[in-house]
């Protein structure tokens, strides 16, 4: 029989020890039994804790706890390596706790927050870098790690990652994984996430650990664990593709005043420009407004970043310069576009300070609708006095995020919910047409059961095939707490009382 376990010592080791016996006949509760294999340093109950892990910026899960305090965890463990990610994690399987995996909670619509309540595993400890092989050009990491510290590990070896969000400085590379991974920095030059990964190390609900590489067609395969929110288990460690640090980094930035112009001119540096950008985006001047201080004088503003060697990036910029000619671009300062490239991390948390609730939803729409989209946004938004803001960064080919905000103050709940119903007509819309919604999570996890019931269906058989009991990260995909029509009769019932209030 074997008569000992796994414990973690102070310094974070993993070490042999007895396994403890029934103590005087008490049974052990779950904190006490975890604390036999996790550092106690790393297992938490204090409620402040509790509550900020349980939540994110979109603000939803805080009016969950509020009515239905059952959402709240009500432990936080951090484990430091796959093998005691794995006991925990059998641990739950066997006690039937609910699991919510978490990194750094920057993903929100919920994803990295309860909707049951249960143990809270927190990733980030799972951070080392494990192996760095500088002629393949590769690495081996544990899921947990921040982008950016990976970032300055590789870049001792003159290497960088191909694809990474700009949410880098706090976001880990699991978290990148698991939600679509789609769009960012790196993305329209490298490709997705899911491009540059070569194989993951997976816990699955029973706690049994999987090497799956990129090829496997076992079980399950990269495709069901990219951007599927972790459903299926917990990504532990990952081995990647990566990139040289290039040499010479040029902003071009193009203010115009028709949006056509802006938009057929960022479709244009997709397509028309030699070496492809490392990030471009577009945005609207409101936008630029409220996450700067200082904001060009147009209505909207593409800029692209070429990160490459000095030839190639020339060239880019060049002929970059060339095209803004034809859309009658007016060329931005400088000094502004490194200010924007330098605060790329912060400009969504910029806006978020100039109200009280911000309130967004990011579109996955195709760059040969997103004219057609933006029209119908600023028709709609033409109804309503409340501030919104947009801007858009290019994904893989093709599509783009589009990201829509609207700043309000639930003090205010008619114009609060108004702002939410004019997001969720747009998010209609972009079903309809045949686009997407880009970070799911489990507050837009309604709409894909509304609008992309195959998806949901095949998603579904898995589930049920690995984790029967539904524990692993619920109600994100294949099951939604809300429901459209429910959502839908809120949303008219706000967008009536808007009128009646502000018809003047
Ligand atoms: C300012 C800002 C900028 C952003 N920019 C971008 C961008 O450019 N592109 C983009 O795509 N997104 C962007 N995002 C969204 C978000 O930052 C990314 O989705 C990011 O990758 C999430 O990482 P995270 O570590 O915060 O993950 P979390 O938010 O903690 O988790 C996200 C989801 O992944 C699951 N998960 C996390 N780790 C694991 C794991 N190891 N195994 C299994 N499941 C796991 C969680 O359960 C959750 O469902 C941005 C967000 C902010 C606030």
């Amino acid at each position: 029989m074997n008569d000992t376990t796994v414990k973690e010592n102070r310094t974070g080791n993993l070490t042999q020890v007895p396994k403890k016996v029934k103590k005087r006949g008490r049974k052990r509760n779950f904190e006490e039994i975890v604390k036999e294999f996790i550092s106690p340093y790393h297992v938490s109950t204090n409620r402040y804790e509790l509550e900020s892990a349980s939540a994110d910026l979109t603000s939803l899960p805080s009016y969950h706890y509020k009515f239905k305090k059952n959402y709240l965890a009500s432990i936080i463990v951090r484990p430091a390596d796959t093998e005691s990610l794995s006991i925990l994690i059998k641990k739950c399987w066997e006690l039937s706790l609910p699991i919510t995996i978490r990194a750094a909670g920057t993903s929100c619509f919920s994803s990295a927050t309860p909707a049951k309540g249960g143990v809270i595993i927190d990733m980030r400890r799972i951070n080392k870098v494990e192996h760095i092989d500088a002629e393949k050009m590769t690495v081996r990491v544990g899921a947990g790690i921040s982008w950016l510290n990976l970032m300055e590990k590789l870049s001792d070896y003159g290497l960088a990652p191909k694809a990474y969000p700009t949410s880098f400085k706090t976001s880990c590379v699991g978290g990148y994984i698991a939600t679509p991974g789609k769009a960012g920095i790196g993305v329209s030059k490298y490709g997705t996430m899911a491009d540059s990964i070569i194989s993951l190390t997976f816990v699955l609900p029973n706690g049994k650990i999987e090497h799956i590489p990129k090829d496997s067609n076992g079980e399950i395969s990269l495709d069901d664990i990219t951007g599927t929110y972790g459903i299926y288990g917990a990504i532990s460690e990952v081995e990647l593709s990566l990139t040289n640090l290039k040499t010479s980094l040029e902003i071009v930035g193009y203010g115009f005043s028709s949006l056509e112009n802006a938009v057929n001119y960022y479709k244009d540096i997709m397509s028309k420009v030699p070496d492809k950008p490392f990030f471009l985006s577009i945005s609207e001047r409101k936008f630029e407004q409220y996450s700067h201080i200082n904001f060009p004088s147009q209505d909207w503003l593409v800029w692209a970043v070429f990160y490459d060697d000095p030839e190639e990036t020339f060239r880019s910029v060049s002929a970059a310069d060339r095209i803004a000619q034809n859309f009658k671009g007016v060329r931005v300062d400088e000094s502004y576009l490194k200010e924007k490239w330098r605060d790329i991390s912060d400009a969504e948390v910029a806006i978020g300070r100039t109200s009280r609730n911000i309130i967004f939803q990011e579109y996955w729409i195709s760059n040969e609708r997103l004219l057609s989209f933006y029209e119908s946004y600023i028709n709609k938004a033409s109804k309503y006095k409340f501030p919104i803001a947009t801007y858009t960064i290019s994904g893989e080919e093709g599509m783009s995020r589009v990201k829509i905000f609207g700043l309000s103050d639930i003090t205010r709940p008619i114009e609060f919910f108004t702002v939410k119903a004019f997001l969720h007509d747009l998010s209609m819309e972009a079903f309809k047409q045949g686009d997407n919604l880009y970070t799911i999570g489990i507050v837009n996890t309604f709409y894909l059961r509304k609008y992309r019931r195959e998806v949901v269906k095949n998603r579904k058989i898995l589930k049920n095939k690995l984790d029967p009991k539904d524990l692993f990260n619920s109600y994100r995909i294949v099951k939604a707490r809300m429901k459209h029509w429910r959502i839908s009769l809120l949303f008219t019932t706000a967008k009536l009382l808007y009128k009646i209030s502000f018809k003047k």
